[in-house]
């Protein structure tokens, strides 16, 4: 059975006594009794991560950063380190999204290294794909992830996959209040999952637990999680309400075992 995922990727939003607050609004929601079966991260700004770690300890929330510098340590003004993420309480890291990929110039081999230098300081990985829509007009939606595919994950290990999983994305989702259907998205979550079977030896796929994101709210998560390669989700702007995140975690511990 493979691990369900809703995680919150704050992008630059909130302050700490912000963050605080959403972090504590979310929280007081999961605090009930089972524990959620759903691993629930979020990704605050780096400033933020020491506080929301706080305020999440001892609860269902697991912390995560949304990007990390490739170097370890070093003269690299500005960057904040996996070191520093790990430290302040970060257990995940986001790598390669898309406003990354696009804003910040972030090539397959800052990627690879990105991903390398997390696993290597045990650091987990949310590994983000996915194509532009003038990509999927031209009908290169899965040339685009197969080759983002092939180049990040060079010369990573099978057993790396255990400490990963991987977002899909498409750019033309995000942010926009458009959504892939839950077949389109369907359709490349299972491609994703051959091409890992493709590049990794013994069948990991299977266990590998594979995200949408784009636009995910309280009323499509439901459609999109019950997609039988649909583990999980990565929530942008509707990550920001504790209420209407807490209702995608919901959506995802209703739909069945996959
Ligand atoms: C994201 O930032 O990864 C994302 C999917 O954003 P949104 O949910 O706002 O589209």
């Amino acid at each position: 059975m493979r691990q369900k995922v809703i995680a919150g990727n704050w992008k630059m939003h909130c302050t700490i006594p912000e963050a605080r607050r959403l972090a504590t609004q979310l929280t007081k929601r999961l605090d009930k009794k089972p524990a959620p079966k759903t691993r629930v991260i979020i990704c605050p700004p780096s400033t933020a991560l020491s506080a929301v770690s706080e305020v999440a300890k001892g609860s269902a929330v697991y912390v995560g950063a949304q990007n990390i510098a490739w170097e370890e340590e070093g003269a690299f003004t500005g960057e904040v380190s996996v070191k520093m993420i790990k430290n302040a309480g970060a257990k995940y890291t986001i790598i390669a999204h898309s406003e990354r990929r696009k804003y910040f110039n972030e090539t397959s081999n800052i990627i690879n290294k990105k991903i390398k230098t997390a696993l290597r300081n045990k650091v987990k990985v949310i590994y983000c794909v996915g194509e532009t829509l003038d990509e999927r007009q031209n009908n290169l939606t899965k040339d685009i992830v197969l080759n983002q595919m092939e180049w990040d994950l060079k010369d990573l290990e099978v057993t790396d996959l255990k400490n990963m999983m991987i977002a899909y994305e498409p750019v033309w989702a995000i942010g926009t209040g458009k959504t892939a259907t839950p077949e389109q998205a369907q359709d490349v979550h299972s491609f994703i999952r051959d091409i890992v079977d493709t590049i990794f030896k013994g069948s990991p796929a299977s266990k590998l637990s594979i995200l949408y994101g784009g636009s995910v709210k309280p009323g499509n998560a439901e459609d999109l999680l019950s997609q039988p390669d649909i583990d999980g989700a990565l929530v942008g702007g509707a990550a920001l309400d504790a209420a209407g995140f807490h209702k995608i975690i919901q959506a995802s511990e209703k739909v069945g075992k996959k």
